[in-house]
């Protein structure tokens, strides 16, 4: 589909620019000029963002968000409390419910302000823990939610296979996610097949954490996959890294760094505890932290050192993992005030060559995003696919505010109700803050969480 577009303004790789034309064609940007005037045609805009890449989503979770917000019998709640909540909640899911839970996180995602997501799958089987018959069934139930939605979409399926460290066996409640080599690349095989990479699609992997895979298999996965995207969790939990320094006698980072390779294709989700020593070789690496910093907070993960990773030069994005709330300036937002918060600062993570906190923030995730997802978004450049936020111009707190206090209003100040539209592959997909087929999704998901909340 072919369109054109004229904003306001709009922030360009080099900064504001008003009077900006955009030419797009099957999704993606083909042209963009600054100082332009507007043709008869043109969908006209007020002051527009890129949309933020969503590195880190586990969809079905949207369905349970706020449901382990009680206080549990031994009052110690914590991840691993959490994490029981999720796996009794997942036991239920059928694919089509699947479908129906990712199309309404995926709608709410866009209206949040992500305009791609990276999907790490790890429910490949059966609630009685058979394969289906089209290995892929549930993997692909996603990308048919990014269809329905709009949003772009890398999709990871996950290798599990263990329990904890030293390949203990999986537990009851993970029944649903393990494969052994052979049935995982199939199913990489098959996503590949029927999702080809393209500006909104692509396929990478996801060794699901160093509890959950051997390091043989993890060389044997990564030698089998030599391309594409590498997602793990590491580092979230100080539970996690007691157990891998006492089984390997290497934190996950630091055994990451020594035995995995890593480089730009790999994103080292959370990377929440971390010594010096790891921080700097993270930086150093290429990869890119995936920070989830609303899930974090959430779960009492902890702090992630972002002013020392920052001044490594070490690259980020940001993920919404569990999606308890969906908020692209909101997870920014956590992200600075988590910092403010341990340091006793303002403005921790406004770069020495960008004054605004909200811009430094905004750009880093945007290419960090970018890079994690290997999709060509994150930018109004030629070649980058369509995908454009529209912060209302017209609202009170923007009114006497010039383009530059634009992303410092919408972290901090108002958030996500100042998206008033979202284009995602060039095609308007949310208006007046609300997804073009929010009704339908709306009436869909209400009937599949009335009878998984109410099963028993
Ligand atoms: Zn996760």
């Amino acid at each position: 589909m072919n369109r054109t577009f004229f904003f306001d303004a709009a922030w360009l790789p080099e900064g504001w620019r008003p009077r900006v034309r955009v030419v797009v064609r099957d999704g993606m940007i083909t042209e963009v000029r600054h100082g332009s005037e507007a043709a008869a045609d043109d969908a006209r805009l007020t002051r527009v963002v890129p949309g933020l890449p969503n590195l880190h989503s586990h969809a079905f979770q949207r369905a349970m968000a706020g449901l382990a917000e009680r206080r549990g019998p031994s009052g110690a709640d914590d991840f691993w409390s959490w994490r029981e909540v999720m796996y009794r909640f997942l036991e239920r899911i059928e694919p089509d419910d699947l479908e129906t839970i990712a199309t309404y996180a995926y709608a709410d995602m866009l209206e949040a302000g992500f305009t791609s997501v990276g999907e790490f799958h790890y429910l490949h089987r059966s609630p009685q823990g058979g394969l289906y018959q089209d290995p892929a069934e549930l993997a692909l139930r996603h990308a048919a939610a990014a269809d329905t939605t709009g949003i772009g979409l890398t999709l990871l399926p996950v290798f599990y296979e263990s329990s904890q460290f030293g390949g203990a066996p999986p537990t009851a409640g993970q029944r649903r996610f393990i494969t052994d080599g052979a049935e995982f690349a199939r199913i990489v095989a098959r996503v590949r097949a029927a999702v080809p990479a393209s500006g909104a699609r692509n396929c990478g992997i996801a060794p699901h954490s160093l509890r959950a895979v051997t390091a043989a298999q993890l060389a044997s996965l990564l030698r089998e996959h030599p391309r594409g995207p590498v997602h793990i969790h590491a580092a979230e939990q100080v539970k996690e890294v007691e157990d891998c320094l006492a089984f390997t006698g290497l934190r996950p980072v630091e055994w990451l760094l020594a035995h995995a390779g890593l480089d730009e294709r790999w994103c080292i989700v959370h990377a929440t505890h971390l010594t010096d020593a790891e921080i700097t070789g993270l930086a150093r690496s290429g990869a890119v932290a995936g920070l989830c910093p609303i899930t974090e907070a959430n779960l009492g993960d902890g702090v992630f050192p972002a002013p020392a990773f920052c001044d490594a030069q070490g690259r980020w994005g940001i993920g919404t993992d569990s999606h308890i709330r969906l908020d692209a300036a909101g997870e920014l937002r956590q992200l600075e005030y988590s910092q403010r918060l341990v340091h006793r600062r303002r403005n921790v993570l406004a770069r020495r060559d960008q004054a605004s906190s909200g811009t430094s923030l905004f750009e880093a995730a945007l290419r960090g995003g970018a890079q994690a997802l290997a999709l060509p978004v994150g930018a109004i450049a030629a070649g980058c696919r369509a995908d454009f936020l529209e912060l209302d111009g017209a609202h009170p707190d923007l009114t006497a505010r010039g383009p530059e206090l634009t992303l410092d209003t919408w972290l901090f100040a108002v958030g996500r109700s100042l998206i008033r539209q979202v284009i995602a592959g060039g095609e308007t997909v949310v208006e007046h803050g609300r997804h073009r087929h929010r009704e339908r999704i709306d009436a869909d998901y209400r009937r599949v969480i009335g009878r998984l909340l109410h099963a028993d």
